[in-house]
């Protein structure tokens, strides 16, 4: 899990610059201070996490023996497992799958609550260790994605939140995986919070809400996409986003999360 900020490394600032190092690491400790973010123990330096938290957040991945391989629900009964849960039987969504590593509960959404909505984006490492973790997963192997694909948030809720945080987490991904992020997809209507709304009222909510962007098209054409947002609920939004894609003419699409609600 990467959990340090981008400094540059004692190695590489060397033994002669002591007073830029000593620097750095003030400044470091007053961005970030050695504080867990969670319940406010001291951690190491430079990690967000206390060594507690840390561990129940590793005790959230993969969090059940079994699951669906189209949406992940976790399958709690007891051998023979169906590959494929009973809503997925019923339910066709337009994306293929969708791996999302840790379960959303605890640690792991007080993370990205406060990623999200406080504003902490040093916590998008916490976020994207364990989203890398779900790309080693054998779904999104074969085949390999070839483009990472944020789903949009509505103009005045990036303006209000000051970022879209599945954005911020494709970029991330991006960079350390060497595949290229493209902001193909725009929301073409508000949706409102959808929080208290049951799952068919979700899909309802959001159907039609998404379209691609004509300028990216081509950068999607023929390609499988990686769609990328922080957490799986219903599967509404990314069923929704996944349609547009295909309706765009990417060649597949899956869909990566941090966690399952
Ligand atoms: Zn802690
Ligand atoms: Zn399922």
């Amino acid at each position: 899990m990467k959990l340090l900020p981008r400094f540059p490394s004692a190695a590489f600032l060397g033994s002669g610059c002591g007073c830029l190092r000593a620097g750095l690491k003030g400044l470091r400790s007053l961005l970030y201070p050695p504080f867990c973010t969670v319940c406010a123990l001291p951690t190491e330096a430079g990690a967000h996490l206390c060594g507690g938290c840390a561990a129940e957040a590793a005790q959230l991945k993969w969090w059940a023996p079994a699951l669906c391989r189209r949406c992940s629900r976790p399958f709690w009964g007891a051998a023979p497992l169906p590959e494929v849960c009973v809503e997925c039987q019923q339910w066709s969504p337009a994306f293929d799958c969708v791996v999302a590593p840790c379960r959303f509960g605890g640690v792991v959404r007080e993370v990205v609550h406060q990623f999200k909505y406080d504003g902490k984006r040093h916590l998008r490492h916490i976020v994207c260790g364990w989203m890398q973790d779900g790309l080693e997963d054998a779904r999104l192997r074969d085949p390999p994605a070839e483009v990472l694909v944020p789903v949009p948030l509505h103009w005045w809720k990036h303006r209000l939140r000051g970022f879209n945080q599945a954005e911020v987490l494709a970029a991330e991904l991006s960079g350390s995986n060497g595949l290229r992020m493209i902001g193909a997809l725009r929301r073409v209507r508000s949706t409102g919070t959808q929080t208290r709304l049951a799952r068919e009222e979700r899909r309802a909510n959001v159907r039609g809400a998404f379209a691609t962007r004509l300028e990216c098209e081509r950068q999607i054409q023929g390609r499988h996409v990686l769609l990328v947002d922080d957490v799986l609920t219903t599967g509404a939004t990314l069923d929704a986003c996944a349609g547009a894609l295909l309706r765009g003419g990417a060649a597949s699409v899956r869909a990566l999360t941090a966690a399952r609600g």
